[in-house]
């Protein structure tokens, strides 16, 4: 090994869940990531652990991929204008989440609507986040909503110049499912991925999307499909679970009745690995640092979910849906994590049947390509056994 290279072993681990759905659960006690990537999972004294640089004592804890957002409005740094807040990316962090996807950086005060200024803020945007990562969060953001003008040389230029996805169809003036569906199609012929405001307008100045409208435009993504906040009717829901075969994204900001009907819907058609979270914050309703831990509980106990299929959801699922190098504990992927544990007097036998029972677990660390981020979270009640750093 180069004198430069980092290893990282994480020992004594007491469950590793793989945000794989056909298979959530690993065998083993250790984890070893090299420069930020899984080199190893198995049980330690089957593994070769020399050259260590960081060692971490697990103390039982579990570790899972680090948990990922599919759909955010950042906007700048670590701040919000929406809410006028400060280090809700770091807050979030201490909830688990190492990735971000932004559906549009539409809290933008002054926000430019014009061709050239909306593609001129996305690659800004794309880049401010990927040369600033508050707290070591991916945020994988400059996500353009698209207005009506744009042409496919539009999409050619924002591809080329690095964006990857674009904010929710819909939020622009486009709200008609053929112009819409004209330019999700040019976004993906140049490997652009997209997403739609699904349900009733968020706040003034935004719109209605239909079942219909979804189906037409036929984005990468089914964005918040129980509602942002308000929900289609019932029948649309199960219309859209029926006849897509992308992500049917629930998000924390939408209605939780709405996302029990997708749960059950999609677990009756055998199609939960297309269930992927999100918070769908900053917005109206607040920041949520523990949105996707809660969304993870929340779907586990009332909709009946293993708990470690529910981190599934919020972890190799959107990593999969999207295409992100993420969400998965396989060697060769990126080492990114969070340690946990059943929270202190959280009713269960353990950290499971704990979140299954609806409660949250408590994070004692998070890592990201292959680095500590945070010791015991500052925002998840306190877990019975804490991850230890010894070197
Ligand atoms: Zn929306």
């Amino acid at each position: 090994m180069g004198t430069s290279t980092k290893m990282l072993i994480i020992r004594n681990i007491g469950l590793i869940l793989t945000g794989k759905i056909e298979a959530p659960i690993a065998d083993g006690d250790c984890v070893i990531a090299v420069d930020g990537r899984i080199s190893a999972i198995g049980y330690e004294k089957d593994l070769d652990t020399e050259g260590a640089t960081t060692i971490v004592d697990a103390n039982g804890c579990t570790i899972a991929p680090g948990l990922i957002d599919s759909h955010v409005h950042p906007v700048i740094g670590d701040y919000t204008p929406r809410q006028q807040q400060l280090h809700w990316i770091d807050s979030t962090l201490h909830g688990g989440v190492t990735t971000m996807v932004s559906a549009g950086e539409v809290h933008m005060p002054g926000r430019p609507k014009d061709i050239v200024g909306l593609k001129a803020m996305s690659i800004a945007a794309q880049r401010w986040y990927e040369n600033f990562r508050p707290s070591g969060v991916k945020v994988l953001a400059g996500a353009p909503v698209i207005e009506h003008g744009m042409e496919e040389h539009d999409f050619k230029e924002l591809a080329n110049a690095g964006v990857k996805f674009l904010g929710e169809v819909g939020l622009g003036t486009v709200k008609d499912g053929k112009t819409a569906n004209q330019m999700v199609s040019w976004a993906r012929k140049y490997g652009i991925q997209s997403t739609i405001h699904t349900g009733g307008p968020s706040i003034p100045g935004s719109g209605l999307i239909d079942a219909d409208m979804v189906l037409e435009t036929g984005t990468d993504v089914v964005g918040h499909i129980n509602g942002g906040h308000s929900a289609l009717p019932d029948g649309q829901i199960v219309c859209l679970c029926e006849n897509c075969a992308q992500g049917l994204e629930i998000v924390h900001n939408g209605n939780e009745r709405a996302a029990l009907l997708t749960l059950n819907t999609a677990r009756e058609l055998n199609k939960l690995d297309q269930i992927i979270l999100g918070t769908d914050g900053p917005a109206g309703s607040g920041v949520q640092p523990l949105g996707i831990m809660r969304m993870v509980a929340m779907l586990s106990s009332l909709g009946d979910v293993p708990a470690e299929i529910a981190f599934c959801f919020a972890t190799g699922n959107t990593a999969r849906q999207r295409e992100l190098d993420a969400g998965l504990m396989e060697v060769g992927a990126t080492a990114d994590f969070v340690l946990m544990d059943q929270a202190q007097h959280a009713p269960g036998k353990n950290i499971l049947e704990s979140v299954q029972l609806g409660n949250l677990p408590g994070i004692g660390m998070m890592i990201i390509d292959g680095e500590i981020r945070s010791h015991r979270s500052r925002n998840t009640p306190p877990a019975q056994n804490l991850p230890e750093e010894l070197t």
